[in-house]
């Protein structure tokens, strides 16, 4: 493999995490080399027909990290920003997520360099139309299973599907997942990610001692992660003090109404001049007293800059890679920061996933509140397998999830073997 091609700052950073923890896990150099680089780079060209009647050719990648415990799983996202080293970070991460929730599933990401804001919705169906199809030698849904990210949607997944069961000739829904409900969907896989952030950090104060109804809680993102994490620690009783988007930050000491942003966004398509809080500094507002700090916007947002200044009692991720290893090994410094890391953190999203995919091969419905529930109960035994590691091994929440999960795929390809 040519690995300058994966020469990326994000992917320099998962691969700094992988070191790190092979080094602790002792892993042997044949299987750390296994483990580490991806199975398959996936370049293609897709040209497509505009608007205007000229053609342009986009690119588009996916990178399979692994396929020893099953197919790969992860999202495809279009932004102008795509690069092969990227999705490769993002694939790392995802192989890593499924191992520690034990899904049984291998890590994928894809994406395609086009900027989605500028393009109409039938150019949008011609690309996603002609990159299923460039993509069909590569996937099935025992080999790649996709599903929305940054830039795609529930209809993107429609897309896909349709052109994935057109060219096998019958309805195939396991091929991705995120569907639309009236396309065999997942109930609840909207709040999924959000939920799963809102339930962990409510465990994390649970072990602090600290009440739901005492507690306040910052967030950073109002998508669909951040709103859904904002809404669902709001019903547990928790006090949303600040929320910031890509138009500003809010801060209300009183508590921010979570619902009446919502319908406010949904009418202003931002949080910037709600009436219900005051405008704040949004690089201020990550550092202001809190009980739960959730970012669930960017990554890198938690820095060398940041992290000394940081007066938040849990750090929730619930964006991927929000904290850089130098704020990360200041945090550890620190020593009273509880973090829920962010492969354990914003894993409702995928294990809700596997359970559309389940579905879709059982041709049968779950609703919502059996949904929720197995959510529940599949993120509390992660939390616990990864608070109990750390307390052993006398390391960090996220050294110890990260453990977990390569040690997971490390020994499933130890018992696999190597064929021939
Ligand atoms: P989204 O596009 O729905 O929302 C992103 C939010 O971030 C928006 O409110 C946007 O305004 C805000 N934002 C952008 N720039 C910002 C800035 N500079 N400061 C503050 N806020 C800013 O995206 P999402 O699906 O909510 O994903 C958010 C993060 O969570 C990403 O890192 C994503 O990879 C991760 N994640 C998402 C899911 C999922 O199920 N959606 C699952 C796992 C992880």
């Amino acid at each position: 493999m040519q690995k300058e091609l994966l020469a990326h700052p994000v992917f320099a950073m998962a691969a700094e995490q992988f070191d790190s923890v092979a080094d602790f896990l002792q892993l042997p150099d044949d299987l750390r080399e296994r483990c580490k680089w991806p199975k398959r780079l996936i370049s293609v060209a897709v040209p497509v027909k505009l608007d205007d009647g000229t053609t342009k050719v986009f690119y588009g990648h996916r990178v399979q990290h692994h396929l020893t415990r099953g197919p790969v799983k992860g999202g495809l996202r279009y932004h102008p920003a795509v690069d092969l080293g990227e999705v490769a970070a993002l694939a790392m991460w995802m192989n890593w997520k499924c191992a520690l929730m034990d899904l049984p599933y291998g890590g994928g990401k894809g994406g395609i360099a086009c900027d989605p804001r500028n393009m109409s919705r039938g150019e949008l169906e011609r690309l996603t139309r002609r990159f299923t199809m460039e993509m069909l030698p590569f996937i099935s849904p025992e080999i790649d299973v996709m599903a929305p990210d940054m830039g795609t949607n529930e209809q993107t997944m429609a897309w896909m599907t349709d052109t994935y069961s057109s060219h096998m000739g019958y309805l195939v829904p396991s091929i991705v997942t995120g569907k639309p409900l009236g396309m065999q969907g997942s109930a609840g896989r909207t709040q999924a990610t959000g939920h799963g952030v809102a339930f962990l950090a409510s465990n994390a104060l649970q072990r602090l001692g600290i009440s739901l109804t005492q507690a306040t809680a910052i967030v950073q993102g109002f998508g669909n992660v951040g709103s859904h994490t904002a809404a669902t620690l709001s019903s547990f009783g928790v006090k949303i003090t600040g929320i910031a988007d890509a138009s500003g930050a809010l801060w209300n000491a009183g508590g921010i109404d979570v619902v009446a942003l919502r319908e406010y966004v949904a009418a202003n398509g931002v949080i910037l001049g709600f009436p219900g809080a005051d405008a704040i500094d949004a690089e201020e507002m990550l550092c202001m007293p809190c009980d739960i700090l959730a970012p669930a916007a960017l990554d890198r947002v938690i820095h060398a800059g940041n992290a000394a200044r940081l007066r938040c009692k849990i750090l929730a991720e619930g964006a991927n890679g929000p904290t850089t290893p130098e704020a990360d090994r200041i945090i550890a410094e620190r020593g009273d920061i509880f973090v829920i890391p962010d492969i354990l953190c914003n894993a409702g999203g995928v294990t809700v996933s596997y359970f559309e995919w389940v579905q879709n091969f059982q041709r049968f419905q779950w609703n919502e509140r059996e949904v929720i529930t197995k959510l529940e109960t599949m993120m509390q035994r992660a939390f616990e397998k990864v608070t109990s590691y750390a307390e052993r091994h006398k390391i960090g929440q996220r050294t110890a999830a990260q453990a977990i999960a390569i040690k997971t795929v490390a020994d499933a390809k130890a018992l696999r073997g190597l064929f021939p």
